[in-house]
């Protein structure tokens, strides 16, 4: 029988059911400074209450990290290996604040099958749990204390590496949770990315316990047959529900705090022409007060090509004349393959002995 190990939040519960809440507290709150690297290391606790920690619980959830540097030394990738052996990425860049943002994975692999992502193309292999979620973070607000000529702060996390955070809901809430909870990251700096999963975009609306987190829709195409052609989970009447779904969101929360974005990547001839901008303005209006942001594609070595400069500027300019509120998304971290969507780790192939 698979016992289904303990997160580290149960595991703390239980050794510190009997003790005031605050004990446990101090313990969480440790785990994310930099100062603090094993739990030996939280001095405010007794040394008698540190040792079965020790026994129970590892301190951080993976066993190696390996860290790239781009050439720019404003983007590092690092590669995480688990307790089980597998493998996944996590991205820290430098954001327009001057400060860094995150990009976490929520899954090892993916089912969703984008046919652009160089994940998608790996196929699904397991959830992350909340620990291993959180610990991406971790990872980085060490790596940062140990680089003081970096000299800066996260600021951001978006779910936006290898998985489909809303097909781990429940990890991806706890671990939402945690972070607002033990960081000065707020809720408007962080950004969950999602495919559309529309059944548990509305488990969202009605859960209390979601935290008020931007969310981003990963939607690429308003023309329903375009977006099923490069998106396999999509449908004909995806813009539709994606529409209700939306109307919904801003009935329900304010549409200030809870912005709502559709990423959108130009994928020469076969997004970015003059029908596909008039759809997705149709589309926008219809759903009323929503970001577009413009995603260069990134090469993962299949048939699509990223849209010339020229042909993004006049659908930029095509969507800003009609009202759309648009961005545009820079290309970071080439050079070391941690742009967007170019995550993706190999298995690796381990002897039968
Ligand atoms: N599964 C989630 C989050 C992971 S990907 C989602 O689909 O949103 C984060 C973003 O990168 C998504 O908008 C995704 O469509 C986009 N992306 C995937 N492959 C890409 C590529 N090759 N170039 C640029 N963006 C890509």
């Amino acid at each position: 029988m698979h016992i289904q190990p303990k997160t580290r939040a149960e595991t703390l519960h239980i050794l510190f059911g009997g003790v005031p809440v605050w004990r446990l507290t101090q313990v969480e709150q440790a785990l994310f400074s930099p100062l603090i690297r094993t739990f030996s290391d939280i001095t405010t606790l007794p040394a008698l209450w540190r040792e079965p920690l020790h026994q129970v619980q590892v301190f951080i959830s993976y066993r190696a990290a390996q860290v790239f540097w781009s050439q720019k030394k404003d983007t590092f990738k690092a590669l995480l290996k688990l307790a089980d052996g597998k493998q996944i990425e996590t991205v820290l860049m430098k954001n327009a604040r001057g400060a860094y943002t995150v990009c976490v994975s929520t899954q090892v692999g993916c089912a969703m099958a984008c046919t652009f992502c160089a994940t998608g193309k790996m196929g699904f292999s397991r959830n992350l749990s909340e620990d291993e979620i959180v610990d991406q973070v971790r990872h980085w607000i060490y790596f940062l204390a140990d680089h003081p000529e970096i000299a800066s702060r996260v600021s951001n996390v978006v779910y936006m590496g290898m998985g489909e955070p809303l097909a781990n809901y429940d990890a991806v809430k706890q671990s939402l949770r945690t972070i607002l909870k033990y960081t000065d990251i707020g809720p408007t700096h962080m950004t969950v990315s999602t495919v559309g999963l529309v059944p548990m975009l509305n488990r969202i609306l009605d859960d209390s316990e979601w935290p008020a987190v931007r969310l981003a829709v990963s939607l690429h195409s308003a023309d329903p047959q375009t977006r099923k052609e490069i998106m396999p989970t999509s449908y004909d009447n995806f813009p539709d529900t994606l529409a209700e779904w939306a109307e919904r969101y801003f009935e329900k929360f304010d549409s200030k705090r809870r912005h709502l974005t559709f990423e959108y990547i130009m994928l020469s001839g076969v997004n970015d022409s003059e029908k596909h901008a008039e759809a997705l303005i149709k589309f926008t209006r219809r759903v009323g007060k929503v970001r577009v942001n413009l995603i260069p594609y990134n090469y993962t070595g299949d048939v699509f090509h990223k849209s010339t400069q020229t042909d993004i500027d006049i659908f930029q300019q095509r969507l800003e004349c009609a009202g759309v509120d648009v961005t545009r998304r820079r290309t970071m971290g080439e050079d070391i393959a941690a742009a967007c969507g170019q995550l993706a780790v190999q298995e690796e192939k381990r002897a039968i002995s």
